[in-house]
């Protein structure tokens, strides 16, 4: 059907853009052809609406097809990244009505887009409506009446934003098409999106995994006979997890997207995901995150029923809401929008991991009627790429156009919203949240408060002591100098209850500290990610981590301030910090305190040649202390380590005092971080890490271990970052790895697959087989040969299983549920050099385990004695009450013996003595408990856990001696997420000591049980 429009429509000014005729009038005609094969490709006719089942034609600008050669949503084609973003230039050279810029580049150095569609009149006033949303966002000083204005003359922006993960292929595709139909259609519901919005789309977030998913899927496409690909890398490091960055902001899409979203202060940031059948629409189970503002959450409920209404009333199947994901933690790409008072949300669409069309059966529960899906999926049903192109874009139009007609509503939410986040410090409170100036790793003090300079937080640093009368105690403002301070960072977050006999008359904070302040628009943001979680076991099993405070993940000093007297204390912002460092005195040795900042690693493998050692002990020099793990230098050049100390924010003394401190060389060593060929997610957190800090490493696959058998030729260190499950079926797949099945499988860079491999990437010749039994022969042997190989969480199956750890044990958790919380450890070694620069305690980002114990030489020692009484046997009375034997005088029990942790697991009963002294190792050969979980009570900081009592008092890291080497394993997970940088330390410690990891052991026969106790055990 041809439609010539009528001259009503030329004269609203629908020309041809770029200086192209601007005399001759585009017509817009239905594209024929393109309407024909969208009806092909829809398998069902309730898979699609009136707004997508044809596409208009404009004689000025090109459809999708014209440039891509098949329509959205065709079978069996995928476009890469290049193509897609040359489209969207394309239609910005071709339309008034769509500009495009570049929002910085990926990893790997392909470029992110943002395009922006509105009639062109909108556009040509982009800076006054970015001008508006920007004031809307800070309404500081601004009154109502003016606010109102602004909201009268703005326009809501509506950011859409497609494949974050890279399996999940529809969007890239839907969202060129959607350009197209937004800057081209003449219906008057696209006249109204256009006209009273201001559309931005990014078609991939994920750039690099893209490539690699379109690389993946058309080999397989040319070869049909050959498996397909396994997606091994994604993007560049973390594949799914890039989804959970936004509290490390680490990976260049999060600071893109982010910056992108502070340039535009979007009214609604929409993500588009792929999984469960066939629309799931974003509102969640909750619990919602408690620090936003409520409104958000019934923006999210309004605008889902508001598309699962539209969607439903034309007949389509399957739209829902509710029942997927909770809401709670703060980590997603779309938190960028939720964190800063605009409205974050996303789609799943079904999808076929590709372009197929494909019958896919389906069972319950995802075909079953529920209060949230009254109409539900079908069990089996034909699927196509056009089916989710119509899904999406339908779906997507409704709530553009929701927000399109109600824009002065959501953009005074918005005004609201923020307003109501300024008077955060006056109302809900805390009033602020102080960095002490005397934190002793300012370091990483800096870098936090770096991480929210760049989410837009601002950042106040006092002038002058500030003292104040210290707040009664149900409202305690804790900010009591050092020794309060100090007891404050032990909980961060928690309001420390002063001890009623030492209560202060009034608060000190020292001059030179960094305060944020909660009479800003991003309060909320700074509060959610300083505060503690409280996740009730009686929610809906958590979707992700449940808590993440960051000041006790990264070792930062916080303190939470309730009275608002200190909002009125002198103190100016700051921008970005840079902590001094340098060198003070004169000598020629260099001492450096060990403080546990992460640039102390970058230092040692910034000067490589430089010798540096380690003290074992504290000691003092020119009247100074000095810890132990404190960094020795003799003779370095001084200009140089000055300038590397200045730029790493670290603090030297130079001086010729006589160091007499035992002392051991601290190691550049050689380091492997290992990945296997079925998911790197987790070692992309590791790599990441150190390509940050400058650590080189070099990223080794277990297949390369299996045919190298002399590592400790190439290594001193092997990290094996948690890989796959644990337990038997983790070591099991571990050793198979893909099945060695059909030909040999190379990951390389070919005609086929041009993006399989990045520099810092891995290739081989053949993905298949796993670690193998020679590979864990090899992993023995480099243990034995002297080096150091560290394990992770699941990973630890390899090394106890595999046989290298005497006196060890891992297993999986039982009933605990600890879907991602941080807990308190405390340190149970203070000589192992692990825990070189640490405080006695330290928190921990733990999940589910696994559970490692010592000991049980003799099998079954636990807490004999322990709540439950499970060790007594059935009979009268109860768990408390003494067993008693019918027919004979009572004898009471053996009074249990209270043992430390440490005690219990080398204890030896007396008669057993003489055997023990062959049954168990001397002490230089025994496992070494470097830090262990705090007790019950103590454990949880933030988040959820239950059945705690699993992993309460069990060992968290433990050094195991084997041969000339060791085996370090961890049951936290020290290097996460980018969150965690407060335990990286506990792998920076064990790699640069790697060779002298036994420091502070005296070799000697097996201690004796009952006499010896743990001397350091810090029981609390
Ligand atoms: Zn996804």
């Amino acid at each position: 059907m041809m439609r010539v429009l009528s001259g009503v429509l030329f004269s609203l000014g629908l020309f041809c853009g770029s200086g192209l005729a601007q005399s001759k009038p585009c017509t817009i005609t239905d594209h024929g052809e393109y309407t024909k094969k969208i009806k092909e490709f829809t398998t069902e006719p309730f898979f699609s609406t009136e707004l997508v089942d044809h596409l208009p034609l404009s004689s000025c600008v090109p459809p999708p097809d014209a440039f891509l050669h098949h329509i959205v949503g065709a079978p069996d084609v995928l476009d890469y990244t290049k193509d897609i973003n040359a489209y969207f230039r394309l239609l910005a050279s071709k339309s008034l009505r769509v500009k495009v810029w570049s929002i910085g580049t990926s990893e790997e150095g392909r470029e992110m887009l943002v395009a922006a569609v509105s009639d062109e009149a909108n556009l040509a006033k982009l800076d006054r409506y970015k001008e508006i949303t920007a004031r809307l966002a800070d309404p500081r000083g601004l009154s109502d009446a003016e606010a109102q204005k602004l909201i009268a003359e703005g326009k809501p922006m509506y950011w859409a934003d497609g494949s974050i993960h890279s399996p999940e292929t529809g969007a890239p595709e839907m969202l060129m098409e959607l350009a197209y139909r937004l800057a081209v259609e003449d219906t008057s519901f696209i006249q109204k999106i256009r006209n009273d919005s201001i559309v931005l789309i990014t078609p991939i977030v994920e750039v690099d995994g893209h490539d690699r998913m379109v690389d993946v899927y058309l080999q397989h496409k040319k070869h049909p006979d050959q498996a397909p690909y396994p997606l091994i890398w994604w993007g560049h490091y973390v594949s799914h997890d890039n989804n959970r960055d936004n509290l490390g902001v680490t990976l260049a899409l999060s600071r893109n997207m982010l910056k992108t979203y502070l340039d535009f202060h979007p009214t609604v940031m929409h993500d588009l995901h792929e999984s469960v059948p066939y629309l799931y629409i974003m509102t969640g189970t909750g619990p919602y995150n408690a620090w936003l503002d409520p409104i958000v959450i019934s923006e999210w409920q309004e605008m889902a029923y508001h598309e699962i209404e539209e969607m439903t009333k034309r007949g389509v199947l399957g739209v829902w809401t509710h029942g997927f994901y909770d809401g709670w933690a703060p980590n997603y790409l779309l938190s960028i929008a939720n964190n800063h008072n605009s409205i974050g949300r996303f789609y799943e669409t079904f999808g076929n991991g590709g372009a197929d069309t494909r019958v896919r059966t389906l069972r319950p529960p995802d075909t079953s009627r529920e209060w949230y899906r009254p109409n539900p999926p079908l069990p089996k049903v034909k699927w196509s790429a056009r089916d989710n192109t119509n899904m999406q874009q339908s779906a997507i139009l409704f709530g553009m156009n929701n927000v399109a007609s109600n824009g002065q509503k959501f953009l005074n939410n918005f005004y609201l919203k923020s307003k109501r986040a300024v008077a955060k410090a006056r109302t809900e409170g805390p009033a602020a949240w102080v960095f002490p100036a005397d934190d002793p790793r300012p370091a990483e003090q800096a870098s936090l408060l770096n991480l929210f300079e760049l989410q837009g937080i601002e950042v106040h640093r006092t002038e002058k002591e500030i003292r104040f009368p210290a707040a009664d105690s149900s409202h305690d403002s804790d900010g009591r100098r050092e020794k309060s301070a100090e007891k404050s960072a032990e909980k961060p977050g928690a309001e420390a209850k002063p001890k009623e006999e030492k209560k202060p008359a009034e608060t000190v904070i020292p001059a030179g500290s960094y305060v944020v302040r909660m009479d800003q628009p991003y309060s909320r943001l700074a509060d959610m990610v300083l505060d503690t979680q409280y996740y009730s076991p009686r929610d809906p099993r958590s979707y992700d981590d449940t808590g993440w405070t960051l000041g006790a993940l990264r070792g930062v000093k916080t303190v939470r301030v309730a009275d608002t007297v200190i909002l009125d204390a002198p103190m100016r912002k700051v921008a970005k910090i840079d902590p001094r460092g340098g060198i003070d005195g004169q000598g020629k040795t260099f001492l450096i305190r060990h403080n546990t900042d992460n640039t102390l690693a970058t230092l040692r493998f910034r000067l490589p040649s430089i010798s540096m050692e380690a003290a074992e002990d504290s000691f003092e020099a020119d009247g100074l202390k000095f810890n132990a793990g404190a960094f020795i230098l003799r003779n370095a050049d001084r200009t140089q380590l000055e300038k590397a100390a200045a730029e790493l924010g670290l603090h030297a003394h130079a001086t010729n005092a006589n160091v007499a401190v035992a002392a051991h060389p601290i190691s550049a060593p050689r380091v492997g971080i290992v990945h296997n060929w079925q998911n790197t997610q987790n070692d992309g957190w590791f790599r990441v890490a150190f390509d940050e800090l400058k650590i080189p490493y070099t990223y080794v696959a277990d297949t390369w271990l299996r045919e190298n058998s002399n590592l400790r030729e190439k290594f001193d260190v092997l990290i094996l970052p948690p890989m796959g499950g644990g337990g038997a079926a983790g070591l099991s797949a571990a050793l198979r790895g893909l099945p060695m099945r059909g030909g040999p499988r190379p990951w390389q860079n070919t005609v086929d697959t041009p993006n399989f491999v990045a520099p810092g990437l891995d290739s081989t010749a053949d993905i298949r087989g796993g670690l193998g039994y020679q590979g864990l022969a090899n992993l023995e042997r480099f243990v034995s040969d002297g080096g150091l190989l560290l394990a992770v969480q699941s990973s630890t199956a390899l090394p106890v299983a595999g046989g290298m750890t005497e006196m060890v044990n891992v297993s999986d958790a039982r009933a605990m549920q600890a879907p991602g919380s941080v807990v308190l450890s405390t340190v149970d070694d203070k000589k192992s050099p692990i825990t070189y620069g640490y405080d006695d305690k330290l928190y921990l980002y733990f999940r589910q385990g696994p559970v490692i114990t010592v000991g049980g030489a003799f099998g079954g020692f636990g807490p004999e004695e322990g709540p439950g009484g499970s060790a007594r046997s059935s009979g009268r009375g109860s768990t408390s009450d003494p067993d008693v034997i019918q027919a004979r005088p009572y004898m009471p029990p053996e009074k249990p013996v209270k043992r430390t942790p440490h005690e219990q697991e080398l204890y030896v009963p007396e008669d057993l003595q003489e055997f023990a002294r062959w049954a168990i190792p001397p002490t230089d050969e025994q496992p070494r408990v470097v830090l262990r979980f705090a007790a019950e009570k103590d454990l949880l900081l933030s988040g959820m856990i239950t059945g705690a009592n699993e992993i309460a008092e069990k060992p968290a890291v433990v050094d195991v001696p084997h041969g000339k080497g060791h085996v370090v394993l961890f049951a936290n997970n020290p290097i996460w997420r980018a969150e965690t940088t407060g335990s990286y330390f506990l792998v920076f410690n064990a790699i640069m000591n790697f060779d002298h990891l036994s420091a502070g052991v005296t070799p000697g026969p097996p201690s004796s049980p009952t006499t010896k106790a743990g001397d350091n055990n810090d029981q609390n």
